[in-house]
């Protein structure tokens, strides 16, 4: 394996790249393959007019497709100021990995528009996004077979709904118009459970790392999330539902966060509803009574802590500061929150990283489900009907045992499922499954060493499988 330890590159794609060789060194491929496995297949860019307060913008975007071993192809798009092509190949990268990792049977694709949201009105937004839907629509890089985007950084539902209904003004023959785009508001055409399923993902990731003592031995923590101290960057979609689900469920205390404008530290940890309710009624953290505020957020990152939770974007930690980290855990809520020689460093110094494949896989893994409900044009569990089996089970039981089951019992029992229960559960399969597949690679495969490495290795075999199995032609 070349010697590339040291190297600490700026650019997002060739991270990922010198992660993924790393994993690939380890397994014996077939010439070539590693190859088409690694190669972005297609990039789109774009550059389109559009007319603001009367005069004429001209915004750029890409959508790029890393593979199509799996179709539909599947990945956010984000909205950001300093969004790149390395960028969105390196993200659609990431997500053939995942996707293949956890078992989604989708190719990966990453899409991302340069604008900084903020400087315009909603109307505005939602004519650059309809806009920049046509582009990808009419040159083919959106549609529910074969490319189906997600919300990113500075999108969210409210822009997955104008994609949706730009889609099926296009093409209203279509009969799974409203499959053409995941991550949708419930009413159209979404799903519970995903605006928050990627933070719901990461909680879930951090109590599978709980119930694996070896791991847990191996970071130097014990216990479980009870109490312990967590730092997390970020407050957006996957930060805050992160935030919120560890301290209110799991009893954890959220000491630091950081956002873009600072950061806010509470070593008794930080009250999140009390912070949410805050920033529906301030611009900025900054003034928020329940902690102190600190202008430097990167300097925050290195704040002791159990683990720390990068959730915001790439790079944040580099070979510049990766020697002032003081976590036992890494738990990568963002996408590429650490660059190659950071990585290899942090592994080096003994922290324990969940990497971004497996961390974050719970928003595509639920969009997998609401893209599968919309082609089914049915929510899930509407045509269970569990309630009259189980009042005969419950009958059953007591008439066997000849006692009444406590109330609680039979209420649990006679519970109807709902959509939520079903998502929930699902993820939480996916997240467990996955996390043991990981583990099993670490111990069976020799040098895999880390959990990254191991999730490449485990993601690379079956991608590299389904070539195998169709060919190269
Ligand atoms: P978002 O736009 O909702 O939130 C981004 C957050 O990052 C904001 O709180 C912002 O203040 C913060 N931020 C921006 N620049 C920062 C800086 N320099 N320092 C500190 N904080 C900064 O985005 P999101 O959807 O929460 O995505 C966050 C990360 O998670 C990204 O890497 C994204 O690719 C990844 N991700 C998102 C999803 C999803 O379903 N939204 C799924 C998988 C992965």
């Amino acid at each position: 394996m070349p010697h590339t330890e040291n190297r600490d590159t700026t650019g997002f794609r060739e991270n990922v790249d010198l992660m993924v060789d790393r994993a690939i060194a380890l397994l014996a491929l077939e010439p070539g393959i590693a190859h088409a496995i690694k190669a972005c297949n297609e990039v789109l860019q774009v550059r389109f007019p559009v007319k603001i307060r009367g005069q004429i913008e001209v915004f750029t975007g890409w959508r790029a497709v890393h593979s199509t071993h799996r179709l539909p192809a599947k990945g956010g798009i984000r909205f950001a100021p300093y969004a790149s092509q390395n960028e969105v190949e390196a993200l659609a990268a990431l997500m053939t990995y995942k996707c293949a990792l956890a078992d989604i049977p989708f190719g990966g694709s990453k899409g991302a528009l340069i604008i900084n949201p903020s400087l315009y009105t909603t109307d505005e937004l939602e004519k650059i996004t309809r806009r920049f839907t046509l582009e990808l629509a009419r040159k083919g890089f959106l549609s529910p077979a074969t490319n189906v985007p997600a919300p990113d950084i500075g999108t969210g539902e409210r822009e997955m709904a104008w994609i949706a209904d730009t889609y099926k003004h296009l093409y209203p023959e279509d009969i799974n118009y409203i499959a053409c785009v995941t991550g949708k508001p419930v009413y159209q055409g979404g799903i519970n459970g995903r605006s928050e399923a990627t933070g719901r993902g990461v909680q879930y990731a951090i109590e599978e790392f709980f119930l694996n003592p070896d791991h847990v031995k191996q970071s130097g923590l014990e216990g479980n999330l009870e109490g312990k101290r967590i730092v997390i960057q970020g407050f957006g979609n996957v930060g805050s539902h992160t935030a919120r689900f560890l301290s209110c469920e799991n009893g954890a205390l959220i000491t630091a966060i950081i956002k873009s404008d600072g950061a806010l530290i509470n070593d008794h940890g930080i009250n999140i509803d009390d912070l949410q309710v805050y920033l529906t009624e301030n611009p900025s953290i900054k003034g928020f009574p329940g902690a102190t505020y600190t202008e430097n957020g990167l300097d925050v990152l290195e704040k002791e802590c159990d683990i720390l939770i990068p959730a915001a974007l790439e790079n944040q930690i580099t070979l510049k500061n990766a020697h002032n980290i003081n976590a036992h855990v890494i738990v990568e809520a963002a996408n590429g929150p650490l660059s190659y020689g950071a990585d290899r460093l942090l592994n080096e110094r003994g922290i324990f990283i969940i990497p971004d494949a497996y961390a974050n896989v719970g928003g595509v893994t639920v969009s997998y489900f609401e893209w599968i409900r919309n082609l089914s044009h049915m929510r899930f569990g509407r045509m269970q009907e569990n309630r009259v089996k189980n009042t005969l089970i419950a009958d059953l039981l007591e008439r066997v045992s000849g006692e009444k089951l406590p109330a609680t019992m039979r209420e649990a029992l006679l519970k109807e499922t709902t959509e939520l229960d079903i998502v929930r559960s699902g993820l939480r399969e996916t997240m467990r499954d996955t996390y043991q597949q990981i583990k099993h690679t670490m111990a069976t495969c020799e040098d895999a060493g880390d959990m990254r490495t191991a999730a490449y290795i485990t993601a690379i075999r079956k991608i590299a499988h389904s070539y195998q199995d169709i060919g190269v032609y």
